[in-house]
């Protein structure tokens, strides 16, 4: 069973997705997002080839070449994240729609008045469930 509770994404990698929300916004941004085990603490940004502000998709040859820097790295995809510019962080019809990859999560950057929201979804047969995640340290000590 999947364990909500034990997502964990570094703290790098969460601030790394809202820069890029925030570069692209009014557009759409997406990328991914790699690790090992459950620990998110990589990033990978993608173009969003539709230019929309309410829709993204990601290239085949981008990916393809991302798929194989995943590899490389020896990290497995855990996450694709893409924003809201203009909504808030809850799946909208069309990533219910487009949005099927069990074992990979959904991650939406929202860019709301104040603090950006960063919500986590996974896909099950009953569709998008939200799961936790804890922010994780850097992993490295102070200098
Ligand atoms: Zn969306």
């Amino acid at each position: 069973m999947d364990g909500p509770e034990d997502r964990e994404i570094r703290e790098d990698v969460w601030i790394s997705m809202i820069e890029h929300a925030r570069r692209e916004s009014p557009l759409e941004c997406c990328g991914l997002l790699t690790g090992r085990g459950r620990l998110v603490d990589a990033i990978i940004h993608c173009t969003n080839e539709l230019g929309s502000p309410d829709a993204f998709s990601i290239p085949p040859r981008e990916l393809f070449a991302a798929f194989r820097r995943i590899r490389e790295s020896e990290r497995i995809l855990l996450g694709i994240y893409h924003s809201h510019p203009n909504g808030d962080a809850t799946p909208s019809r069309r990533d219910f729609e487009e949005f099927h990859y069990g074992g990979v999560d959904c991650w939406i950057v929202a860019l709301q008045e104040g603090a950006p929201v960063i919500r986590c979804f996974s896909w099950t047969a009953r569709g998008f469930i939200e799961a936790e995640y804890a922010l994780a340290g850097k992993g490295r000590t102070r200098p």
